[in-house]
């Protein structure tokens, strides 16, 4: 099978492995679509990664033993590889499972981890059914397009009532936009990247104000009665975003981090006790909403085709390293088989 990675000097390589074997509850899947998150900065920062990849749909080819899945099911491939036994795992947030055991047995057997590749193996359970009607492309948003914040927009108990915030509107933020719009949510983004913004807008926002303008608080204030917005997503992990996160929400408002950070900076009194605000990280979403994050992908497929920029094969990888460097694209995926 072909498995893309990239060498310390920046060589992004196509290479020839085994493909994995079924054992135990492990599955094996020949991926259709792959859709690219974070794996661009070891392009850009020229660091070696022989496992590219943690988002995938496709077909399930070969099981060990009857399970959750069997034989030409087409599914979505939830990442990690968590131990299933646990507390957490059986609650479903199997993200946060503290025993995140290895696929394989011996060092032999190595390949089918990473998802820039044709086949990857996954536990029966961390494949999710497609509905017929749905395509791999879309079905793929259940990991980090719409899965990202999935979890936080349950949490948050976003509805119709809500004015949402989103900080950083990259493939997450854009995500978080249409799953806000979905609940019937107002949504006000917050991005410098000017592609990204006007397809936030397309998306459904109602407005989209440049982090960098002197008076984007004030303007915030202006979108919402003068008090803030209701609830908050910040999706790019930067401190500037954070930081209006902070102030643009309204007084007893909640905010949901989602955007990977290093530190947070927080006035105790001024932020969290007299303004009485509500902070929460949220990482991915809870399996027992399985059902609803296919129904919400169901129902905004005009979004989510306009949300899916741009599709490579896996031999034009690096081009599509080069476009992610330009922020000009929304997400991008793309697909072993072409
Ligand atoms: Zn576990
Ligand atoms: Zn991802």
């Amino acid at each position: 099978m072909k498995t893309v990675i990239i060498r310390s000097d920046r060589r992004v390589e196509l290479i020839e492995e085994e493909i994995p074997k079924a054992k135990g509850d492990f599955a094996i899947v020949k991926v259709h679509t792959s859709p690219m998150c974070t794996e661009f900065y070891h392009y850009r920062d020229g660091t070696m990664s022989v496992c590219l990849g943690h988002e995938a749909a496709g077909e399930v080819v070969e099981v060990a033993i009857p399970g959750k899945v069997k034989v030409g099911d087409r599914v979505v491939v939830m990442p990690g590889y968590p131990c299933g036994n646990c507390d957490l795992c059986l609650s479903g947030d199997y993200i946060h499972c503290e025993n995140m055991a290895e696929p394989f047995d011996s060092s032999a057997e190595k390949t089918g981890k990473a998802t820039y590749s044709q086949y990857v193996i996954k536990n029966n359970w961390l494949l999710l059914p497609i509905p017929d009607v749905m395509t791999y492309d879309h079905a793929s948003m259940a990991c980090c397009g719409l899965g990202a914040s999935f979890g936080a927009v349950n949490s948050l108990g976003i509805n119709s009532s809500d004015t949402v915030m989103i900080t950083g509107l990259g493939p997450v933020g854009l995500g978080a936009v249409i799953n806000c719009i979905s609940k019937g949510a107002r949504v006000i983004g917050i991005a410098r990247n000017q592609y990204r913004a006007k397809l936030a807008l397309e998306l459904g926002a109602s407005a989209v104000l440049n982090p960098d303008s002197a008076n984007c608080i004030t303007q915030i204030r202006e979108l919402t009665g003068g008090h803030g917005a209701d609830k908050s997503i910040e999706c790019s992990g930067g401190e500037i975003y954070q930081r209006i996160t902070i102030d643009g929400t309204r007084r007893k408002g909640q905010v949901a981090f989602v955007g990977e950070s290093g530190s947070l900076n927080v006035k105790v009194s001024d932020d969290l006790i007299r303004k009485g605000l509500t902070l929460n990280g949220s990482w991915h979403w809870n399996l027992n909403l399985a059902s609803e994050i296919m129904a919400t992908i169901a129902g905004c497929n005009e979004q989510i085709t306009k949300m899916i920029t741009h599709t490579f094969a896996l031999t034009e990888t690096e081009e599509a390293f080069k476009l992610q460097l330009t922020g000009n694209c929304g997400k991008v995926l793309l697909h072993p088989w072409d």
